[in-house]
């Protein structure tokens, strides 16, 4: 029998149309839910990624606003600019779209968003919250992962849980959110010897790399859950370019329990819970004082 295959379209309009109930809410108590996103390199290809950005935004009544800079803006122009949207009180989410031009700081950047406002969950702050299980927002992709498990009815309690990528705001805090679920989490890299003897092992599969054709029947225990988390664009037998994953579909779902496609799995997910961490940012920034320790 084939995997039963989770449909990540189905669930990111569910959240999504929870994030829209959630910025309604906060809309009747008098705070606007804002996403402004930071984007820095050549204008034509941002324009196109920021307008699919605006129209989700605005299908949850989300206000967005574009900050574009130019493929030359340095790390204090960019830095100026993340200062000014935390000290503005009209702004509820930062979004700094990555990647930056070669030779700029991404971490250090990320530090600079206000945690309250780091809507994709990545200032240290929040990844470091996330290891005592309270990040005020935490990493949507990782979040996202924890939806599906949940839409798909699997308890990683006591489960063996193989994370392959350790990424920082991919695999490892997929393996916290694993850990706090009581899982038994094995965390495996590029370092990782004999990658096929752990995953073989594993009742619950998560592959976060970015290497297409990883993942291949003969690493699944027959009957495993496996969210494949890896984007990656390659050309097809066809000379077109399309979108796969880090498993090989075909093969493993005649192997797996549960599988997650590419594209249509874990990715629509991932930009539904953005949407609704922005809400949860700005309901978040509410509290006052506003407190690290929740
Ligand atoms: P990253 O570069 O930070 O991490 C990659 C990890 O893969 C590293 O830990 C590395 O050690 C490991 N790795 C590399 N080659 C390996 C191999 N041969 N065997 C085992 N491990 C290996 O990348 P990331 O930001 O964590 O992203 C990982 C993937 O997830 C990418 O394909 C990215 O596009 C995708 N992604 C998907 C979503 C989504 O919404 N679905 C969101 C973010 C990232």
């Amino acid at each position: 029998m084939g995997a039963t295959i989770i449909n990540g379209k189905a669930l990111g309009e569910r959240i999504k149309q929870e994030a829209a109930q959630q910025v309604r809410a906060l809309g009747e108590q008098g705070i606007p839910v804002g996403l402004d996103a930071i984007m820095v390199g050549d204008p034509a290809a941002g324009e196109i990624y920021a307008r699919s950005q605006r129209n989700r935004c605005l299908e949850v009544g989300i206000r967005y606003q574009l900050h574009a800079l130019g493929r030359d803006a340095h790390e204090p122009q960019i830095r100026d600019t993340i200062r000014r949207l935390n000290d503005d009180p009209a702004v509820t989410g930062i979004l700094l779209n990555l990647p930056l031009p070669p030779g700029i700081d991404t971490p250090a950047l990320q530090y600079c968003i206000d945690p309250y406002k780091d809507v994709e969950g990545v200032n240290p702050a929040n990844i470091g919250l996330l290891f005592y299980d309270n990040p005020i927002i935490a990493p949507c992709t990782a979040t996202a992962v924890m939806e599906v498990l949940r839409q798909a009815k699997i308890n990683p309690g006591g489960l063996h849980a193989v994370v392959v990528g350790q990424g920082a705001i991919v695999g490892k805090p997929i393996s916290l959110f694993l850990l706090h679920e009581m899982a038994t989490v094995t965390s495996c890299h590029i370092a990782t010897r004999d990658l096929l003897q752990h995953t073989r092992s594993a009742d619950l599969l998560i592959v976060a790399v970015g290497k297409p054709g990883l993942v291949r029947a003969e690493h699944v225990k027959p009957g495993a859950a496996v969210i494949d988390v890896g984007i990656n664009s390659v050309v097809g037998g066809d000379g077109r370019r399309t979108v796969v994953g880090d498993v090989v579909f075909d093969e493993v779902k005649e192997v797996a329990g549960v599988l997650t496609p590419v594209p249509g799995g874990v990715g629509p997910v991932t930009v539904a819970i953005l949407l609704r961490s922005a809400a949860e940012a700005a309901r978040k920034q509410l509290a006052t004082p506003r407190r690290l320790d929740g």
